[in-house]
């Protein structure tokens, strides 16, 4: 038998041999380091953070970021970082995410000099680790109405509030807290070392089905202290927080095209090899529209974040395009997951055979960072010129 394509439209030819680089080196470590150990965290429900912390012996955190020992990658090769941790695992992609992403990305586009001096370079190194609170127990979608308050008392801010969901947010060194003024203007706040701050408790939320060698938490802040000069100096609208999480979730696309090629890879190995009826059961007819229908979103999924990266390198991406490119790729991910989990047959439920863990890891890639249908509104929204949620 030939070789199976895995790929079909060439996507490979598209990179630069620096970006092709890049991803091997990250492809070598997933598979090499994290492939045959993170069944192991993901059965126990154990952060499988040591799998993580050795992403920073190559050059890739912070993303595109610029300066402060960040690795300043172009939009594509950030990109390609996430595809290639998320093609082996959900998990390594989400700790690395909100701690690269979002938390550093908040820092570095709305800190001043002085909080960038102090913050991102143990954070580039991943000495410190961060993790970033919006969400809430009462705010999801509706971010922009959060609940938890931020009161100047002298020289140092108050918080109260709950947040719900924040990943790394249980072990890390930096959280970074969005909260309201007493003027009701939107701020990002550093809680540093925060498990040793009074009035701060992260309770790890258990019981999960997805993403399980991640932790999340249920943070409550009651009468929490913090230095006034913790809050980022630049920020003090929703809509700044938003220029933060159009740009995460470009990275969330990426991370779906990473999950759905896992699962291609995998699911078209097997049916190549797996007989029935005398013959492998890629040999029939269902299952080969099975693995098209794979191999056709694949490379549309991979089109089209190639081309929002290059338009994010102009500087012409438009939130409703990043929305869209999450939503599209989120959605045909899913379905990705969905088809080689059953294309393995029973093999499929086994977290032996790495489907069914990026099975479970797709669903929060489709929730997160905008759910998909949060991302529709978003695209709808930049279409017609009509909001239809407030
Ligand atoms: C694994 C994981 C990691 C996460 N990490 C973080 C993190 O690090 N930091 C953080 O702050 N948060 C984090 N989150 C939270 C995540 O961002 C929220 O789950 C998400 O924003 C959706 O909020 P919700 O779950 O409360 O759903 P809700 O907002 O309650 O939505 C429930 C359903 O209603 C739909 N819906 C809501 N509004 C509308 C509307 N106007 N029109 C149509 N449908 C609507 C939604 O699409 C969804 O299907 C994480 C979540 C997960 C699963």
């Amino acid at each position: 038998m030939t070789t199976p394509v895995v790929d079909l439209f060439k996507f490979d030819d598209l990179l630069t041999p620096a970006q092709r680089e890049l991803r091997d080196q990250v492809r070598n470590y997933m598979e090499e380091v994290v492939r045959p150990n993170i069944n192991d965290y993901w059965e126990s429900g154990e952060i499988a953070l040591d799998l993580a912390l050795g992403l920073r012996d190559l050059p890739i955190v912070g993303g595109s970021m610029q300066g402060y020992g960040c690795a300043g990658l172009d939009h594509l090769s950030s990109g390609l970082v996430k595809y290639e941790i998320c093609r082996v695992d959900g998990s390594i992609g989400t700790i690395f995410g909100t701690h690269s992403g979002l938390t550093m990305g908040s820092i570095s586009l709305y800190g001043s000099e002085a909080q960038k001096q102090r913050w991102l370079p143990p954070m580039a190194r991943m000495e410190k680790l961060g993790a970033f609170a919006l969400t809430e127990p009462h705010r999801g979608s509706d971010a922009a109405h959060i609940l938890t308050t931020a009161r100047r008392v002298g020289d140092h801010y108050v918080l109260n509030g709950h947040k719900r969901w924040p990943g790394n947010a249980t072990i890390a060194d930096l959280v970074l807290v969005w909260a309201r003024d007493e003027s009701g203007r939107f701020g990002g706040f550093v809680l540093e070392d925060p498990s040793e701050l009074p009035g701060y408790s992260a309770k790890h939320i258990a019981g999960r089905i997805t993403k399980r060698a991640t932790h999340l938490a249920d943070i409550t802040l009651e009468d929490l202290h913090i230095p006034a000069a913790n809050r980022l100096a630049n920020c003090s609208s929703f809509r700044h927080l938003n220029a933060v999480l159009s740009h995460t979730r470009a990275g969330v696309a990426w991370e779906a095209v990473g999950l759905a090629a896992g699962c291609y890879e995998i699911a078209l190995k097997y049916a190549c090899e797996r007989e029935q009826f005398g013959k492998p059961i890629a040999a029939f007819q269902l299952m080969q529209a099975k693995l098209v229908e794979m191999a056709s979103d694949l490379a549309q999924m991979q089109l089209l974040v190639w081309r929002l990266a290059q338009l994010q390198e102009a500087g012409e991406a438009t939130p409703g395009q990043i929305s869209l490119a999450k939503q599209t790729c989120a959605a045909k991910a899913r379905r990705a997951a969905a088809l080689a989990r059953e294309i393995l047959g029973a093999n499929g439920i086994l977290l032996d055979n790495h489907v069914a863990r990026l099975f479970t890891d797709v669903e929060a890639t489709y929730t997160y960072e905008g759910t998909n249908e949060i991302n529709l509104l978003i695209a709808g929204r930049e279409i017609t010129g009509i909001g239809a949620f407030v």
